[in-house]
Formats: structure tokens, C-alpha cells, sequence
């Protein structure tokens, strides 16, 4: 089926990321056989807002106007969910297909959400303080009447934190009368947000590791594990990997990559982080090239960076027994392809990174009941969604003897397809 056949021509989300996406719904749904009036559906968001809002700079004669989109794919499972990006080349192409990402995602994982996501497109970080939250409040204002605890619950993306959440949902509260918490996540924790939000991502990703390890007959005591990008999904990754006696051998970030034989020391790392900005420098290690540390011989590789890192130049020399994805898409699909020939087990990153939007839904089914957990019980809860989806995730591959991220979607899409049918077409 192409975009093309679409009711009403090409969407206006037509971009290359959209056409991406869709090729990819496209591919698991001839799979899977999939009811070709449920397919169709699936393959257009369901509600698409594009604004357009003015907001003032610092040197008060300047107001600029700038784009702003939030687009929610599917209304079927529940309220949508998905977090709103600030950058200079959004668009709602790509806006729309992340929405639909998300859509997968939550249901791989089982949560009562369909996907969503926004954007504004300006540069952050020429903005002060003070413009981005002028520049937030009035974005909130042009998509107030889409979003709420009820229909679609935003949370940050890149460009945007804890702090632009805050004045959301500030804003958000002070125009319909009360505060509403539940309207956002990734929140600061005064106001309602989760406590352990911030490491979900990699603690979740890192949830998987002992499962995957009894998969493949390796032991989690002594892996090697490499990890690409420090970051927030990095960090954490890494941090849990070392608690639970692997030996991180060595990570990467935008100043550069370091290897130890030994293993590295986690929380000194992230220390010196915080102090120096950067892993390059660190001592108790050796520099090496960053793109040589994807090839590393180790046990675990975890690219927590950025899109298309592993790709047919490089898949051939991979020699990690396993692939955990914490970024979105760092695999190309040429890269697939070489690690499905070569027997490298990849975890995908629609059921590897969920930590991050599980915890989110922790905190607002937290923010609705007025009634805040320990983060003990955040973190079983967290291990247990993940493994739950894992281990169904890996019966469906071995049932249908296909890899893990066609297995993934197969039954995020199943899930979908089956509220779907239930609900029927109305009228
Ligand atoms: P972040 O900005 O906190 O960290 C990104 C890290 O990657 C930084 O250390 C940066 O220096 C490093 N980096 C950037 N380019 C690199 C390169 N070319 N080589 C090596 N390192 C590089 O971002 P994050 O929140 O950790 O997100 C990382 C990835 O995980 C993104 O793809 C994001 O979409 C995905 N993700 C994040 C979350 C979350 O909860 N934060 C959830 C799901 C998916």
C-alpha cells in the first residue's frame, strides 16, 4: 500500500522520516496480515494541530513567530503520550512520526496510552531563561484545548526539561482553575513529578540485561558492556550495569571515547561529568577512536547517542554478542540485516528504551490518585513491565521465528489492532 492510496492523497505530514515510519508499519502489517481497513487507519494520525505563535525576545521590540505542532496518533488505547521537542528543524513530518512510534511503544510495553508527540521549531539554545518560558506558556495557550490528564499528556523531548514541564503545567493550571499535575510528566518532583524519572530510561534498559544474558547463556557477573553517549540514558545504563557486577569497558560522548580493560568506575565517572562536562579526559583510562569502541569485543553494546550509528559500514565488525538500543533508531536497517545474519541479538529500541515513558506513566497515575510511591516500588514495577513485555516480546520472535524488533512491533501492533476491532467504527 503507498502513501499515495491514502484517503485524501499524501498526508501533510508527508516528509522522509513520516515515509520511514510508515514503511516499517507497512512491512510487520503484510506480516502479519493485518485487517487492510485497521491498516489503513494506522497508517494517518488522528489529529494533527500546527500553530503558529508569537513570543517576545529579551530586547523587548523583537517578537518572533515560529511554529508549533503537537499531533496525537491514535485515541483508541487511551489519553496519547509523547514529549514535545524544541529545535531548529522540527517539523510536523517528523512530529507525526514519532507520534506514531509512541503509538508502538506504549503498547509493546502494555501501557493505556495511544502515541503522541509536539514540537516548536526555534533553536534553544539561543534562548535565555526568560524567552523560554514566554516561548512555552504561549505554546501551551495555542494547544491548550488538545492536551489534559484525559487526552494527551505531554513530557520533555530534546531541547526541553523538567523546568519547561513546570511552566506547562503551570500554565495549563492557572487557565482551567485548579492545579492539574496529571496534565504533564517529567516534572520537578516539588510539584508532583516521579521521584527515579530521571534514571528510567537506562535503569529500565538495564532491567533487561540479565534476561538477555540468560538467553544467550553468558553471565551478567564480568560482561563487558560498551556504551555509547553519557548522557541521561547513558549514565544510567551504564551506572546499573556496574551495580550489578559487569565491567563497563568503556563509553563515548560528544568530547570523545575511553577504554579500561578493568572497567571503568562508574560513579566517579558521572561525578567527573558533572564537573568537567565531558569523558574525554578522564585518567584512570585510554582514549581510543570513538567509532572503534562500536566494535569493541565485549558481551553488551548499548548506543544511548544518537539515530543511525550503526549502520552497513560498520555492522560487519560488530562483535558484541548483544545489541540493548537506548537511543531511537541508532540501528539502520542494512545494519539489521548484518546482525540478523551474524546472530547479534538486539533488543530494539521500542521495548529496550520504554523505562523512560513506564516511569511517565508512574507518575501519572501517581499525580491522579494524590498518592505518591517509594522509589522501591517505582523500580520493581519498572522491572517487572519491562520483563513482562521482554519475555513476551522474545516468545513471539521465536514463535514466529523472526528477530526482535519485527517481534516487538507484531505485538504492539497486535494490541492495537484488537482494541481496534473491539471498539468497532463509529457510527
Ligand atoms: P542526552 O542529551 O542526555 O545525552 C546524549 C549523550 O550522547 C551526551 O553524552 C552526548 O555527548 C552524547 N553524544 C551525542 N552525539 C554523540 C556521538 N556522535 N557520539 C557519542 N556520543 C554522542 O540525551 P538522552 O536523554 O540520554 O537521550 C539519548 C538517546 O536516548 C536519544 O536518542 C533519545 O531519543 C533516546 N531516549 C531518551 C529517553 C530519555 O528518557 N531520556 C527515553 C527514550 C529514548
Amino acid at each position: 500500500m503507498a502513501l499515495e492510496m491514502e484517503a485524501g492523497g499524501p498526508g501533510e505530514w508527508e516528509s522522509p522520516l513520516y515515509r520511514e515510519a510508515v514503511a516499517q508499519f507497512d512491512r510487520v502489517a503484510d506480516l502479519m496480515n493485518l485487517d487492510e481497513n485497521i491498516h489503513e487507519r494506522l497508517r494517518s494520525p488522528q489529529r494533527a494541530l500546527v500553530v503558529t505563535f508569537p513570543f517576545r525576545r529579551d530586547e523587548y521590540k523583537t517578537v518572533d513567530t515560529v511554529f508549533g505542532y503537537r499531533v496525537q496518533h491514535l485515541h483508541t488505547m487511551g489519553p496519547t503520550k509523547g514529549g514535545i521537542r524544541y529545535a531548529a528543524d522540527v517539523n510536523l513530518g517528523e512530529v507525526a512520526a514519532l507520534a506514531m512510534l509512541m503509538t508502538w511503544k506504549c503498547s509493546i510495553v502494555g501501557l493505556p496510552f495511544g502515541g503522541a508527540k509536539g514540537g516548536v521549531r526555534v533553536d534553544p539554545t539561543v534562548l535565555s531563561r526568560a524567552e523560554k518560558q514566554r516561548l512555552t506558556r504561549r505554546y501551551t495557550m495555542e494547544i491548550i484545548n488538545f492536551i489534559g490528564p484525559d487526552k494527551d499528556i505531554p513530557a520533555p523531548d530534546m531541547g526541553t526539561d523538567e523546568q519547561v514541564m513546570a511552566w506547562l503545567m503551570d500554565t495549563y493550571s492557572t487557565h482551567v482553575g485548579h492545579t492539574e499535575p496529571a496534565v504533564v510528566t517529567g516534572k520537578p518532583p516539588s510539584i508532583g513529578g516521579s521521584i527515579a524519572r530521571r534514571e528510567a530510561t537506562g535503569r529500565g534498559l538495564m532491567s533487561l540485561l540479565p534476561s538477555v544474558a540468560s538467553h544467550l547463556s553468558l553471565p551478567v557477573e564480568g560482561s563487558r558492556v560498551v556504551v555509547q553517549g553519557f548522557g541521561n540514558v547513558g549514565q544510567y545504563a551504564a551506572l546499573a550495569a556496574h551495580q550489578m557486577g559487569c565491567k563497563v569497558i568503556a563509553v563515548s560522548d560528544i568530547s570523545g571515547a575511553i577504554h579500561n580493560d578493568d572497567g571503568l568506575d562508574i560513579d566517579d565517572l558521572m561525578h567527573y561529568v558533572v564537573e568537567t562536562k565531558g569523558v574525554a579526559d578522564y585518567k584512570e583510562s585510554d582514549k581510543i577512536d570513538p567509532d572503534k569502541m562500536l566494535t569493541l569485543d565485549c558481551e553488551f553494546l548499548v548506543p544511548a547517542a544518537v539515530g543511525g550509528v550503526l549502520n552497513e559500514g560498520n555492522a560487519p565488525d560488530v562483535k558484541a554478542r548483544a545489541i540493548l538500543e537506548g537511543a531511537n533508531g541508532p540501528t539502520t536497517g542494512a545494519a539489521d540485516e548484518v546482525f540478523r545474519e551474524n546472530g547479534v541479538f538486539l533488543v530494539p529500541d521500542v521495548l529496550a528504551n520504554a523505562g523512560g515513558v513506564t516511569v511517565s506513566y508512574f507518575e501519572w497515575v501517581q499525580d491522579l490518585q494524590n498518592y505518591f510511591w517509594s522509589e522501591a516500588e517505582i523500580v520493581a514495577r519498572l522491572r517487572e513491565i519491562m520483563n513482562r513485555a521482554f519475555s513476551e516480546v522474545l516468545d513471539t520472535s521465536i514463535r514466529q521465528q523472526t528477530d526482535m524488533r519485527t517481534a516487538a512491533l507484531i505485538k504492539g501492533i497486535r494490541r492495537v489492532t484488537d482494541a481496534k476491532l473491539a471498539r468497532g467504527v463509529y457510527p
